[in-house]
């Protein structure tokens, strides 16, 4: 079964950025289901996905425009330090996490002021060129219930 829209495929990965630093190792843990077409992960990896079988172990090298977008000089923002959860922690540099309307959302810290914190809110991979090393590990239908939740379950179990 060759990986299309509408199925679930369980992959394992490698991510490297330009400079051939790992930044995250997943080969060799448990695979991560995906519901094939459904934008589940980033759009080139999605698209790069598509015809590949079990047993395949591929490079993908992922431009910014598909991947994280890119980096935006607007997206720095002075906050005040109420906003994050333990703002005596926050150091430049390190990343954390801000609840806002959409959700939880990934910032890097900045520069940490008395009251306030600037903070950049561009995906800590933005304007990042991603070469990924991917292992397909399983490929399956999806249950219909997964295909109007529009993601995969995992074991395929229809209650999360
Ligand atoms: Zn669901």
């Amino acid at each position: 079964m060759n990986v299309a829209k509408n199925k679930v495929v369980l992959l394992t990965y490698q991510l490297s950025n330009d400079d051939g630093e790992i930044l995250e190792d997943m080969l060799e843990e448990d695979p991560i289901a995906l519901l094939h077409g459904h934008g589940n992960v980033i759009r080139g990896l999605e698209q790069a996905l598509t015809g590949h079988q079990v047993g395949d172990e591929f490079d993908v090298v992922v431009e910014p425009l598909d991947g994280y977008g890119p980096r935006r000089d607007d997206q720095v923002r002075r906050l005040s330090k109420k906003y994050f959860n333990q703002p005596k922690r926050l150091k430049p540099g390190m990343q954390t996490t801000l609840q806002t309307d959409d959700g939880q959302r990934t910032v890097t810290v900045l520069k940490v002021g008395g009251k306030v914190v600037d903070v950049d809110l561009n995906h800590p991979l933005a304007g990042e060129r991603l070469h990924f090393r991917v292992r397909i590990a399983e490929v399956r239908d999806a249950t219909p219930a997964e295909l109007s939740h529009g993601h995969a379950h995992a074991d395929g179990h229809d209650h999360h």
